[in-house]
């Protein structure tokens, strides 16, 4: 017998097999989809085991070797996963091993590095017949601390170790009454409380929950647009529920776990112990072993981040990703693949419902829902008597005026009048975003591309504007052309700077800060959130990390410090983004039966992003920004693909930046526009320069084969690499 080895070979890309011979001892116990060690070079090397088939001395014209041993006892990767592979790599442009490695945990990856084994504890069990240690114990009237351990059998069938004194066991060990046993224990504690709090779900919940409960056998995408606070976790539940009764298994996805550990604890305590968690915030160790029971069927359901697609459950009955929108469910490096085409593709595979959640789902669902591509599900009030929170936009160009330049008079008179009430405040300090755009601080102009609408980015090497897609470029201004100010720059301010002037203003208030300076070590989300909630603190101030998914019933004041700044990201779904963070922390507000308010400062209070927040319309939004996107022929009447060309030498960069236009030009389809080449957003990270180039099309059969092309071209060149990237987060 031979195998068919795939191997991971470092920098070469190199994508094929190796065959090597299996050894008499593993022919009975080789599968495919195992890990196996193998001679390669004067290396040994991890590989995934492909095929196994007959040997044939005459098909080989070379010495074949032997497979050195297997590195688990069972298949990492199961018929379904090895398909789901090929479809990945062929999907996003990747090799299949990378594909592979990217759906396994850390530990069970093909990789040599991480050694993780199990976690194991011991026990005393009886290691002879209870009318035996009865008579020991009878006659042993002395040995009060061993007749204590014995005693302790009439109740339980094995005692924990570390409870009892080692000189006690090692004597009974010796007299051969006890012996020790080891048993794995999982590392991740989830000593769970079942405690369903016996929700009934309203008529409009169960509506929708029928809708998918009704057709639970049927590969469909729905997309379930509901408020903020609507409820939709317990739309949710009530599915699973209904697919645990028949026996199959769920998929929920959320978008950090870390940042959601309510959304956990909820399902755990209706769930119990069948749930396995995955996300980038535990250990390896913790990772291998809620893996590992998936694979030994343990659980029913998996909750988890963009990965946690991948699970190696058997039988899935519904696939959920809530918080749809979100852009990390989106892989931004190599293998550059979207959880939502994986999810699509094994909905399929399971025949079963794939339910996307979001109270402003992405424009790309929301069209594709209207269009009847998916079943548009709606929640559009809040639960019980919760209402919506009222929303004022402030228009800090007035503010600044009378000297306030942080806080307006009114989010800071309300915020003394939330501590006043011993009500809770949210203040969002929206950071994400770059310093490089410019902005009139008078009139909130901001210089944009007037082929791409999107904002210019200062180039201090220069001193231009630029347009990195199209590569537009203009001389920065010094004048604003609106209002002739010349105010004209960036407005960053950060966490602790605002932090600060809070002390001052509101001495005896609590304040605790969240941002990735207040959250670098482990559990210090859940902490800051879990002591918030217990009212430890007044104030919660912190960037995007607290606009979703929280739930704090005391919380009837959000402000929104800058509203601006990541409507100035040079991208075109920066307006998006916009309306959707801020949406998002106002739906943070009056979660309860206290009415709550949104305050949103802002420098450009006319932007659609920014006034249609007030009204919570959703609609509007998608309506303005579809003819935007028409107009500019962006997603999602467009299809974007992103070519980036990497290179040491800035010269050799763009030269084969041109040569790829070229070829591009030259070879597919005359419908689709190609932009650039131009360098891009960061240019250079690294020492490494960067150039891109954007091609828009609807439809273009000649595309894949092109791409694939200047990849096979560049992969053996030094200077250059090249990246593609299928609908990209960011331009
Ligand atoms: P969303 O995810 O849509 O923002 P949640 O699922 O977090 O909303 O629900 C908001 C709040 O309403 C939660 O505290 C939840 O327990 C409560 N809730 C949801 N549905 C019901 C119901 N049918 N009856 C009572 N309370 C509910
Ligand atoms: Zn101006
Ligand atoms: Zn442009």
């Amino acid at each position: 017998m031979v195998a068919d080895i795939l191997i991971e070979l470092g920098i070469e890309q190199l994508d094929k097999t190796f065959t090597y011979l299996v050894p008499e001892e593993l022919i009975n116990t080789i599968k495919i989809g195992m890990r196996v060690l193998v001679p390669f070079g004067y290396q040994k090397l991890e590989g995934f085991v492909l095929d196994i088939k007959e040997y044939k001395k005459e098909d080989y014209d070379y010495e074949l070797k032997n497979i050195i041993s297997l590195v688990d006892s069972f298949s990492v990767l199961n018929e379904e996963l090895l398909e789901l592979g090929k479809y990945i790599s062929e999907k996003t442009l990747c090799t299949l091993i990378s594909a592979y490695q990217v759906m396994l945990p850390t530990a069970l990856k093909a990789r040599q590095k991480t050694n993780v084994g199990i976690k194991e504890k011991s026990y005393i069990v009886k290691n002879v017949k209870d009318e035996i240690i009865l008579e020991y114990i009878n006659n042993n009237k002395r040995g009060v601390k061993q007749n204590e351990l014995l005693n302790n059998f009439i109740k339980n069938n094995k005692l924990d170790k570390s409870l009892y004194d080692s000189s006690v066991i090692k004597a009974l060990e010796k007299k051969e009454l006890i012996k020790i046993i080891k048993e794995e224990v999982y590392r991740l504690n989830n000593d769970v409380v079942i405690e369903d709090k016996h929700i009934t779900l309203t008529e409009k919940q169960r509506e929708v929950a029928d809708a998918v409960i009704d057709n639970l056998n049927k590969s469909f995408t729905y997309l379930l647009h509901g408020v903020t606070g609507s409820g939709k976790t317990e739309v949710y539940i009530e599915i699973i529920k209904e697919v645990i009764k028949q026996n199959k298994q769920a998929i929920m996805l959320v978008p950090e776990i870390s940042l959601t550990p309510q959304m956990v604890n909820r399902f755990t305590s209706v769930f119990g112990k069948r749930i396995a968690v995955l996300h980038s915030g535990l250990s390896i160790g913790e990772k291998y072993d809620e893996y590992r029971k998936i694979l030994n069927d343990e659980v029913d359901i998996v909750i988890g981040a963009r990965s946690a697609i991948f699970a190696p459950l058997k039988n899935i009955g519904v696939i959920i990703i809530d918080e749809e929108h979100t852009s990390s469910y989106k892989q931004d490096n190599h293998p550059r693949y979207h959880a939502l085409d994986i999810a699509k593709k094994r909905s399929e595979t399971h025949n079963c419902p794939l339910l996307l959640g979001s109270a402003t789902p992405s424009l790309e669902s929301y069209a594709r829902a209207k269009k009847g591509v998916y079943k548009l599900l709606e929640l559009k009030t809040r639960v019980g008597k919760s209402k919506l929170p009222i929303v004022n936009i402030i228009d800090m160009k007035d503010e600044i005026k009378r000297g306030n330049t942080t806080f307006s008079k009114d989010l800071k008179e309300k915020i003394r009048d939330r501590l006043n009430k011993n009500e809770q405040i949210i203040l969002l300090l929206n950071r994400r975003g770059y310093s490089t755009f410019v902005t009139c601080k008078n009139c909130g102009y901001t210089h944009k591309c007037p082929n791409c609408d999107i904002s210019l980015t200062y180039h201090k090497t220069t001193n231009t504007m630029r347009c990195h897609y199209c590569g537009y470029g203009d001389k920065k201004l010094m004048q604003c052309p609106e209002c002739g100010s010349y105010e004209i720059k960036d407005l960053g301010t950060g966490t602790q700077k605002v932090e600060e002037e809070l002390n001052k203003l509101y001495p005896s208030a609590r304040i605790v800060r969240m941002d990735v300076d207040t959250t670098s070590k482990k559990g210090s989300h859940e902490k800051i959130i879990n002591e918030f909630k217990n009212e430890k603190y007044d104030i919660l101030l912190g960037t995007q990390m607290i606009a979703k998914g929280l739930d704090f019933p005391k919380v009837t004041l959000v402000g929104v410090i800058n509203a601006d700044t990541s409507l100035n990201i040079p991208d075109f779904r920066s307006g998006e983004r916009t309306f959707e963070l801020l949406s998002q922390v106002a739906g943070r507000a009056g979660r309860n039966d206290l009415s709550g308010e949104v305050i949103i400062q802002t420098y450009n209070p006319e932007h659609y992003s920014i006034y249609l927040t007030k009204t919570h319309d959703y609609e509007s939004f998608y309506i303005k920004e579809m003819n935007i996107r028409k107009q500019m022929k962006y997603p999602p009447y467009y299809y974007i693909t992103l070519i980036r060309i990497l290179s040491k030498d800035y010269m050799k960069g763009m030269e084969a930046s041109k040569k790829i236009k070229d070829y591009l030009e030259k070879s597919i389809d005359k419908n689709s526009i190609i932009l650039g080449p131009t360098t891009s957003i960061m240019y250079k990270i690294n020492n490494v320069y960067r150039f891109q180039c954007i091609i828009k099309y609807k439809k273009d059969d000649k595309l894949r084969g092109a791409l694939t092309k200047i990849i096979n071209h560049y992969k053996t060149n030094k200077d250059i690499n090249v990246e593609i990237d299928n609908d990209p987060n960011k331009l």
